[in-house]
């Protein structure tokens, strides 16, 4: 899939939630647009005294809701469309999990495995140097996405407050606890996953054991170990490299300890080498794509075989494949709901930095408990009350919020 496709895949949910909510053609059109979408380029001065040009993004959808937000991913084929494409769904994230949030993304298209640590610490400060002027606390508020570490929200903070000339810890989410981070950020998505499938497990009134992860970065490895700590079996992992599999589960703490000395999960001792696409298709319990999006479309969809598939990543399945999934009756928790954890608790920590009072860890983790509870019963709701499936009810659910707040605003 080309990553425009990925943009008209999530344009043709948006019309198809439209549709389903009976919301008028001209509020579809506006959830359909983009309000603002920031190209800039900006150099990069390299250790070896050479300078190259740096090619970066600030999408920013619909403030209906509230301040935008969302997170900034590097990666070297980041695109406006997938930005574009990922704003769209940070602003139905934010109104299914009811944040006070619009949506906007960051992309910043560099690779960071060719950056020193001094360059990647220079690239993402000259990002937040070419984005001031449309980000803020009650404007737009960035945080991690794919390949950006909490260090780095650390430094574009700190950026941020050289220019404004003072302390903003409100500006920017995802930072280390030391400047204002929130306990449990790093940990949020994985266990907003966990929740969820605690729901998803008692309403569908079965208990599942095994698991399949693929991505074994921030969100994907947090939720590997968690499962494993739980004493789910979780069989198969994956990076960029390639997966592994053992069918009487995997040492999760042993694979993360061979991927910090080799740079990969690939070649762990005890386990089977395979491919990502291997990986999807396993006859696992859950499948959990948390690596990046179009991983399940037609291509591949009748080839899944997991009983439930809980979309960590953002935008894993394309519409015609959550479809496909939905007529064999495999559960697909959507994105927009499953990964809701990481917003949820960035918007703690923007809370937290408003007021300059912190809540303790398990005050963060039993507020995050009662939000994806919360959220993944409303999402359910609708499903009952559209007769449809969790993924079509979370879009439709999403693009009724938004407009809910359009209108209160007579837009
Ligand atoms: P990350 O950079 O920490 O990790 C990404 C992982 O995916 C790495 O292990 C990488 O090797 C692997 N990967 C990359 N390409 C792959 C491929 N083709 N096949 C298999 N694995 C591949 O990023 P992250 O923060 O964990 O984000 C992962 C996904 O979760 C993204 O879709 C992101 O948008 C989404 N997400 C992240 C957050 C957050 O707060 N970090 C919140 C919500 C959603």
């Amino acid at each position: 899939m080309k990553d425009s496709d990925f943009l008209s895949s999530t344009l043709g949910t948006i019309d198809r939630s439209c549709d389903m909510a009976k919301i008028d053609g001209r509020h579809c059109l506006i959830l359909k647009s983009i309000s603002r979408g920031l190209a800039v380029e900006y150099p990069l001065a390299h250790d070896d005294g050479s300078t190259s040009i740096v090619r970066a993004y600030r999408f920013q959808h619909n403030g209906a809701r509230g301040p935008l937000k969302g997170g900034i991913r590097i990666a070297p084929g980041v695109t406006g469309a997938e930005v574009t494409a990922l704003a769209m769904l940070m602003s139905l994230k934010s109104a299914v999990l009811g944040l006070p949030y619009g949506g906007a993304k960051g992309g910043i298209v560099a690779d960071v495995n060719q950056l020193s640590r001094a360059e990647l610490e220079r690239l993402c400060r000259g990002y937040i140097r070419a984005v001031y002027p449309v980000i803020g606390p009650d404007t737009d508020i960035p945080a991690p996405d794919m390949n950006v570490s909490m260090e780095a929200m650390g430094w574009m903070l700190d950026e941020y407050e050289t220019l404004a000339g003072r302390h903003v810890p409100a500006a920017v989410t995802g930072k280390p606890l030391v400047l204002g981070g929130s306990k449990g950020r790093v940990t949020a998505v994985a266990w907003g996953g966990i929740f969820v499938m605690e729901e998803v497990e008692h309403r569908q009134g079965e208990q599942y054991a095994t698991y399949a992860v693929q991505g074994f970065g921030n969100v994907g490895g947090n939720m590997a170990m968690i499962l494993h700590n739980k004493h789910k079996r979780v069989v198969a992992v994956s990076d960029s490299k390639g997966g592994i599999f053992n069918g009487h589960g995997l040492d999760i703490h042993a694979v993360s300890r061979h991927k910090e000395q080799t740079g990969s999960v690939v070649d762990f001792p005890g386990a089977d080498n395979i491919s990502n696409e291997d990986l999807l298709e396993l006859g696992v319990d859950v499948l959990v794509p948390a690596a990046k999006e179009d991983q399940i479309g037609e291509r591949n969809a009748d080839r899944i075989k997991a009983k439930v598939v809980l979309c960590l990543a953002n935008g894993p399945i394309d519409r015609k494949g959550s479809e496909m999934l939905a007529a064999r009756g495999i559960l697909v928790v959507p994105d927009i709901l499953a990964n809701g954890g990481g917003v949820a608790v960035s918007h703690f920590e923007w809370v937290e930095g408003r007021e300059g009072l912190y809540w303790s860890g398990p005050e963060v983790s039993q507020k995050l408990k009662d939000l994806m509870k919360r959220a993944y019963r409303d999402v359910y709701d609708t499903s009952q009350e559209y007769h449809c499936d969790l993924y079509t009810a979370a879009y439709v659910l999403g693009v009724r919020n938004v407009v809910e707040a359009m209108k209160a605003r007579s837009i």
